[in-house]
Order: structure tokens, then C-alpha cells, then sequence
């Protein structure tokens, strides 16, 4: 398959819900994406939305040879409720040499096996779901979050109501909270590296690098 521009090829095993939107999601976005289904009428259905859609058992690794899974950067297997089906993609698509396979489980078990076997990472997107909504109850303010290790983040937060018409300076989140501003976005525009005299305004969203617990702190804050 020709590459586009440079970029990054995907290919998706198992086109359910998670795998379908994680395929349709990345076509939007401009990138090349093979999806795979050993169901036809799936197949079928997505067959003018992704740069090329086939029909085969992916436990059969001439199957998955013939398809040229090898060339792809990343492969996905989102294959949920059959984990043997899982299991035997997972050890095929490694062992065809893809360097990075990303494979979904259901539960923590699966996820150990799946590691095992080779896969280079491990999704349990409900669990992750459920998590961040969490976070989200939990800490209102805060919209999104990339866990760096254990214990920091990069979090996207509401700017807190007392910070609005006060300078970054004057806030002294740094020395408060030892939490770092990395940007600010205000409408389409964005600050990055804001200076000590920017004037945080309402609705603006701030991206902070920081120890959770006291991001926390401040995505608390009115
Ligand atoms: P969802 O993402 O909808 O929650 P799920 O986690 O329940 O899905 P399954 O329904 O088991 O996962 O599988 C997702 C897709 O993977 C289905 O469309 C199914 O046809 C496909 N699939 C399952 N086993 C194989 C296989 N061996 N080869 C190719 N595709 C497969």
C-alpha cells in the first residue's frame, strides 16, 4: 500500500464499535488504514470510508502474510469478546515482525497475557473509560490528562474562576502548587510558553505539567 505523505500506516483488526470508530476516526484524519473483519457484511459496510477494507480470519497468519501486515507501522486488534481469537492475532501479528501492535482486553488478566505474548501495549478502553469519567466528576474543572508515570501529568484544565483577570505572576502557580503552565488556549488561539504578564480571561484552558494531587488542587479551585 503507498504510503500518504509520509505518514504513519494503520491497519485494524476487528471492526466492532471500538474498532470501526478507531479506524473511521483515523481515515478522517488523513491517514492510510486497512481494516480487517472476518465478517463480509462489516467489511462491506466500511468499504468506501478506509483506504481498503478485506474480509479474512486473522488467527491465519498467511492470511494476515498475504495482506502485507508486515509493512504497517501500527496494527490495532480490537477483538473484545473472543480473546482466544485475540490471543492467536496477537502472536501472529508479532511474529510477522510489525513493530507496534496494540491490542484491546477486558480485563487485567488478558492484559498480562497479552503483554507477555509481545504486544507492545494494552487497552482496556472501558476501564479507561470509566476512570476518566471519574476524574471528570471528581474534578470538574478538569478536561483532559496524559499520565507521565505514576504520580504526573500534562492536564488540560478550565482556567478556576479566581484566576480570571489576573496575571500568570500574580496566580504564582509555580512556587502555590509547583505546577508549571505549558499553554493557554483562548478561542482557536493558542499561548504557548504564556509570559508572567498574561491575564488569564474566562473560558480560557489552560495546559499544566504537574504532580497529580496538586493539579487536583487547582482544577478544585473556584
Ligand atoms: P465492540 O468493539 O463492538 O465492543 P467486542 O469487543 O465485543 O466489540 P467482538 O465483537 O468480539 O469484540 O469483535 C469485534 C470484531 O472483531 C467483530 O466485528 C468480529 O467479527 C471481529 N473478529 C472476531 N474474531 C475475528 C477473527 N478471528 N478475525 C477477524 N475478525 C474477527
Amino acid at each position: 500500500m503507498p504510503r500518504l505523505n509520509g505518514k504513519p500506516e494503520f491497519a485494524v483488526i476487528g471492526l466492532g464499535r471500538f474498532g470501526s470508530s478507531l479506524a473511521l476516526t483515523l481515515a478522517e484524519r488523513g491517514f492510510s488504514v486497512l481494516g480487517i473483519d472476518r465478517d463480509r457484511a462489516i467489511v462491506q459496510s466500511l468499504a468506501d470510508r478506509l483506504t481498503q477494507t478485506v474480509a479474512l480470519d486473522s488467527t491465519d497468519e498467511h492470511a494476515l502474510r498475504a495482506v502485507d501486515i508486515p509493512s504497517f507501522d501500527t496494527v490495532v486488534i480490537a477483538i473484545g469478546s473472543n480473546f482466544e481469537a485475540n490471543l492467536l492475532t496477537t502472536v501472529a501479528v508479532k511474529s510477522l515482525g510489525v513493530p507496534h501492535v496494540i491490542c484491546k482486553a477486558t480485563t487485567d488478566r488478558q492484559r498480562t497475557i497479552l503483554l507477555r505474548v509481545g504486544a507492545d501495549r494494552v487497552i482496556l478502553p472501558e476501564h479507561e473509560a470509566g476512570c476518566r469519567l471519574a476524574q471528570e466528576l471528581a474534578a470538574p474543572g478538569m478536561v483532559d490528562q496524559i499520565a507521565l508515570g505514576v504520580e504526573h501529568s500534562i492536564t488540560e484544565l478550565r482556567v478556576p474562576p479566581s484566576f480570571v483577570g489576573h496575571t500568570l505572576r500574580e496566580c504564582d502557580l509555580r512556587r502555590r502548587y509547583g505546577v508549571t503552565v505549558l499553554a493557554v488556549k483562548r478561542g482557536e488561539h493558542l499561548t504557548v510558553f504564556p509570559a508572567p504578564d498574561f491575564t488569564f480571561a474566562q473560558g480560557d484552558l489552560l495546559a499544566v505539567i504537574g504532580e497529580n494531587q496538586s493539579v487536583a488542587r487547582i482544577a478544585e479551585l473556584k
